[in-house]
C-alpha cells in the first residue's frame, strides 16, 4: 500500500469563468474544477476542502502546509495565518507530528520526492519551507541532483527547466517522463510527498498565459503519473494550501475552498474523512493502518 501527497500551492475552487480562472481557460480535463461543479474526471473523488480553518484573514502557505502535514489547525494554534516560511512555532507543531515522522515511526518508508540543489543543501537559507523542516525533522534524506540525474527524484518544476535556467546541468524531462519517475518513487515507498508551487507564483503574477501553461503541463504530469501507478495499491491525494490561481482578478490568495482530489486505493474512505486541511494527515494515516 502506498500514498502520494501531491501538494500544489495556491489552487482553489473558484467560479467557472475563463476571463479570470485559468482552470477554465487552459486545455485541461482533470483540473477543470470549480465550486459546485461536478468533478470532470470520473475516476477522481473531489472534496472541497476548507483552508480558512475558522481564522480571520486570508489563508497563507506556512500555516496551510503545517495543517496538512501535521494534521493540526495551525493558524488557530499560532493565532493567525502565516505566509511563506516555517516559523519556530510552526516547527514546534511539526515536531514529532508530521506525516513523514508518523509514517517512519510506524515502520513505513517515507520520502520527499523533490530534489534539492547542492547550493541549497550546502548553504541552507535562514528561512526554510515547512516541507523542508518536516523532512529534516523526520530524519529523512534530501534528494539531490545526483538522484535527479538517475531519474530517482523530481525537481519542483518537474521538467528541470528552472534548474537549467540557473546554470545546473540537469537533463530536461518531459511532464510525462516526470510522471513516470514520480510513480516509481511512490511505488517503492509507503508515503511520498511531492510539492509544486509554480501555481501560486502564476496566481500572484496574475499572468493568464503562464497560468495556462503551468496547468497544461501539470495535467500532463498527472496523466502520466496516474497511468504508471497501480491504483489498486496506490492512493493519490492531490491538495492545496489556499486559493489563488483560480481568480486572477486579484493578486492575493482567496478564501475559496481548495480541491482535494483523490484517485486509487481507498479513495472513497479517505475522502469521507476530509473537511478541512487539518483532516488530510489523519485520513492518510488511518488508511495506512497507522494510529493517529
Ligand atoms: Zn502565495
Amino acid at each position: 500500500m502506498s500514498v502520494l501527497l501531491f501538494f500544489v500551492d495556491g489552487v482553489g475552487l473558484g467560479r467557472p469563468d475563463p476571463e479570470c480562472n485559468p482552470l477554465f481557460r487552459a486545455h485541461v480535463r482533470r483540473l477543470r474544477l470549480a465550486e459546485g461543479r461536478p468533478v470532470p474526471d470520473p475516476a477522481a473523488i473531489l472534496v472541497p476542502t476548507d483552508a480558512c480553518l475558522g481564522v480571520p484573514g486570508l489563508p497563507q502557505s506556512a500555516t496551510g502546509q503545517t495543517s496538512i502535514l501535521a494534521g493540526v489547525n495551525a493558524p488557530a494554534q499560532v493565532g493567525q495565518h502565516v505566509s511563506g516560511h516555517c516559523t519556530p512555532s510552526l516547527a514546534a507543531l511539526l515536531d514529532g507530528r508530521s506525516l513523514f515522522h508518523r509514517v517512519r515511526t510506524a515502520g513505513g518508508r517515507a520520502t520527499f520526492a523533490n530534489a534539492y540543489t547542492p547550493h541549497y543543501l550546502k548553504n541552507p537559507p535562514r528561512f526554510l519551507s515547512v516541507t523542508t523542516v518536516a523532512t529534516a525533522g523526520a530524519g529523512l534524506r534530501f534528494r539531490t541532483l545526483d538522484d535527479l540525474a538517475r531519474g530517482d527524484a523530481v525537481f519542483h518544476d518537474y521538467t528541470n527547466r528552472l534548474l537549467l535556467a540557473r546554470g545546473y546541468h540537469a537533463p530536461p524531462v518531459t511532464p510525462s517522463e516526470a510522471g513516470a519517475r514520480l510513480a516509481a518513487i511512490v511505488q517503492s515507498h509507503t508515503f511520498t510527498m511531492y510539492e509544486h508551487f509554480l501555481t501560486d507564483l502564476a496566481g500572484h503574477a496574475q499572468d493568464m498565459s503562464s497560468a495556462v501553461e503551468v496547468l497544461e503541463n501539470l495535467e500532463a504530469f498527472l496523466d502520466a503519473l496516474l497511468e504508471h501507478l497501480d491504483l489498486s495499491k496506490s492512493l493519490v491525494v492531490f491538495t492545496s494550501d489556499h486559493g489563488n490561481l483560480e481568480d486572477l482578478s486579484v493578486r492575493t490568495h482567496t478564501r475559496n475552498a481548495v480541491p482535494t482530489l483523490l484517485w486509487g486505493a481507498g479513495a472513497a474512505n479517505v475522502a469521507a474523512g476530509i473537511r478541512d486541511l487539518s483532516d488530510v494527515a489523519p485520513a492518510i494515516l488511518r488508511h495506512l493502518g497507522m494510529v493517529y
